[in-house]
């Protein structure tokens, strides 16, 4: 049997290093909530691959599905030969999101693609260049998705030029804007709009509910709606990037939700595929239909292997309540972050299954990288697989598949807080 050590030295000689790995233990198998490497050991699974297995690895109804759709046909591509699971996706799409008016969807492979195509609606259907985006943003790594996330290193350092007519506008981060309120928080990111771009220039405001690679940051209530409302009062579509917080993960299908955001476009992935590959835009009919045929659309967007996987997921987070599952796991783990009191952590923070801690130096709230990159590596050594967030790199954050057990969450919980005090 191969060992990981073997297997690491192997991937050093083949694949390039601008891809890292947060550990180097290889995958043999993985579960609800456990990870087996090729070597045998288990790791308690807080990450589900970036906030992907939702409804656990390798999930029962997924594999069904899947084995099911492989056996019928791997591919004809939608925009050649259509077939009914794809439909059905849009359909899911379209019952699941916020907002009761009349929506349309399309699929892709990637959240990158996703934000891509919201974009392309939102500029077509408007007639009109700018887009906004906000301070700690990510939306992905294609050249136009570089131009909309925020932070330099490793997304975009040397990668430029990037797409233009992108702008940025400052976030909503109770932690680190003195506690502004919402609406304050609102008026400021209205204040840069207007005097640096312009309401009539805006295609679209695209924004995260809940911010996830800049850090799992939760906008203080009232700044979405705010910038909701603003968009609407100047023609600009609201585009809400769900791709991390979307399907079940925050205790809502949708982190809109919590703030009654009826978003005119929604960008969705990772959890929607129940670890396959699929992605989607969903949102006003109008909007979606401005399009002229052929406008949108890809190769393998919304693949039939995809789409069978994805309707497995979804039926499967309906039939277990992983929304309430979510807030289960958010009921569990957020205060064993608080106890026993930490002076370095200075805000616990997420909603559902989405929760992180940001570390400080005590007494203040500069950022300690530091501690963060050393308390991940005990997790690591320990078996729990965490990861870590945020621009100044100090955010640890917890994504447990929703379907993980008591046990599972507990195990993982104890060995935090072991690293933690270590
Ligand atoms: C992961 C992510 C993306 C990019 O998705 P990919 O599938 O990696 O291209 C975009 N937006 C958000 C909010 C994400 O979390």
């Amino acid at each position: 049997m191969t060992s990981s050590e073997d297997l690491h030295k192997r991937r050093l000689a083949a694949v390039a290093k601008g891809v890292g790995s947060v550990v180097n233990a290889y995958v043999d198998h993985a579960r609800h909530g456990t990870i087996t490497d090729v070597d045998g050991r288990e790791w308690i699974d807080f990450a589900s691959g970036i906030a992907v297995t939702t409804v656990g690895n390798a999930a029962p109804r997924v594999v069904e599905a899947v084995r099911a759709q492989v056996e019928r046909f791997t591919h004809t591509c939608f925009m050649v030969a259509p077939y009914e699971s794809y439909v059905a996706v849009c359909e899911q799409l379209i019952a699941l999101t916020p907002g009761s008016f009349e929506k349309r969807a399309a699929l892709f492979n990637s959240g990158a693609e996703a934000v891509e195509n919201a974009v392309k609606i939102a500029r077509h259907a408007t007639g009109r260049p700018a887009v906004v985006v906000f301070d700690h943003a990510y939306h992905g790594r294609t050249n136009l998705t570089m131009a909309l996330t925020a932070k330099n290193m490793p997304y975009k350092h040397r990668f430029g030029p990037f797409a233009p007519e992108v702008y940025r506008a400052p976030m909503s981060y109770p932690l680190r804007d003195g506690g502004r309120s919402g609406a304050e928080a609102a008026r400021q990111a209205v204040d840069v709009i207007e005097k640096q771009v312009g309401g009539p220039n805006v295609a679209a405001v695209l924004i995260e509910p809940i911010q996830g690679e800049g850090g799992f940051v939760v906008p203080a209530p009232g700044f979405l709606p705010a910038i909701a409302a603003w968009a609407k009062a100047n023609g600009a579509v609201f585009i809400a990037d769900e791709i991390q917080t979307g399907f079940a993960r925050t205790g809502q299908w949708f982190a809109s939700e919590h703030e009654g955001l009826e978003p005119d476009l929604i960008t969705t992935a990772k959890g929607m595929g129940g670890g396959l590959p699929i992605a989607g835009v969903v949102g006003r009919a109008e909007l979606m239909d401005a399009v002229h045929a052929g406008g949108l659309g890809g190769t393998y967007g919304g693949n039939p292997i995809a789409c069978a996987a994805s309707l497995a997921a979804i039926e499967t987070m309906r039939e277990l309540d992983l929304a309430a599952a979510a807030r289960r796991i958010e009921s569990i783990l957020k205060p064993a972050l608080a106890e026993p009191a930490d002076p370095g952590i200075a805000e616990i923070r997420g909603r559902g299954a989405m929760i992180a801690i940001e570390l400080v130096l005590p007494g203040g709230i500069e950022p300690d990288a530091t501690r963060t990159a050393r308390v991940s590596r005990a997790c690591h050594d320990a078996g729990l697989l965490t990861l870590t967030c945020g621009t100044y790199g100090n955010v640890l954050r917890f994504l447990p598949p929703l379907v993980i057990s008591d046990a599972d969450l507990g195990r993982g919980i104890e060995i935090l807080h072991a690293a933690l005090r270590s």
